[in-house]
């Protein structure tokens, strides 16, 4: 029996990746159109998750990074300025959100606690979570620094009755679903198109509690069916 089910944010409730991809295009275009700048850009995030963590503010300053090593540091403070310009301007986005995204959480929220587990910068997710217009029908947020089993284990044990009667939501599987599932918790992925080439994972095929579906509005029908299953 499933008590508690956690969404991820980003990509599973509200359009997310799709506007860094815009950004990086625009980014592209303004040193010059180089494709490879892509690769340097994303090594350079990689290289930065330790030290800026997840979200727009490192997508930012790795941009900037990017920029300085491309042009040998010769990149001119109009640009870094427009780099800037393009990292607030996704600070300030408006929420799209994902189809089912309200109605699945309200209808699932009448018989378990739903909670937000994501990840990315504190006052950028705050923003987000309250102009979705989903913010009261949770039941507990917590913005992490990073998806680890634990992460799972402790939230769970905080807001439902432990991971082993606990879901989490999402469309990463090396962040949402994995370590979930190591947690002892369901992991149910929903796949969005645009995956940020950092989240690939093979599936887990072999995990009993791996499950797939293709749309949020798909996420009721599981939960009652395990419901059932189990009784
Ligand atoms: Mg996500």
């Amino acid at each position: 029996m499933i008590t508690c089910i956690g969404f991820d944010a980003d990509d599973t409730l509200w359009q997310n990746e799709t506007f860094f991809r815009l950004t990086e295009a625009r980014f592209i275009d303004l040193l010059g159109g180089d494709p490879g700048l892509t690769d340097r850009l994303h090594e350079a995030e990689k290289r930065n998750l330790g030290h800026y963590g997840f979200g727009v503010k490192g997508f930012m300053l790795s941009m900037i990074e990017t920029a300085i090593e491309a042009t040998e540091g010769q990149v001119g403070a109009p640009v870094i300025a427009e780099i800037m310009a393009m990292g607030r301007e996704m600070l300030r986005h408006p929420i799209h959100l994902l189809p089912g995204a309200e109605e699945v959480v309200r209808a699932l929220a009448q018989d378990h606690r739903v909670i937000v587990i994501t990840k990315g910068d504190l006052l950028d997710q705050e923003r987000k979570l309250a102009q979705s217009g989903l913010g009261d029908l949770f039941h507990g947020v917590e913005i992490v620094s990073d998806k680890t089993p634990e992460t799972y284990a402790r939230a769970f044990a905080r807001h439902g009755a432990g991971a082993e009667t606990a879901m989490m939501v999402g469309n990463s599987l090396k962040s949402d679903v994995i370590p979930a599932l190591q947690a002892g918790a369901w992991g149910v992925h929903v796949p969005h198109a645009l995956t940020w080439a950092y989240e690939h994972a093979e599936p887990p095929l072999a995990a009993p509690r791996f499950r797939v579906i293709n749309s949020l509005l798909d996420l009721p029908n599981l939960v009652n069916g395990l419901f059932t299953y189990n009784r």
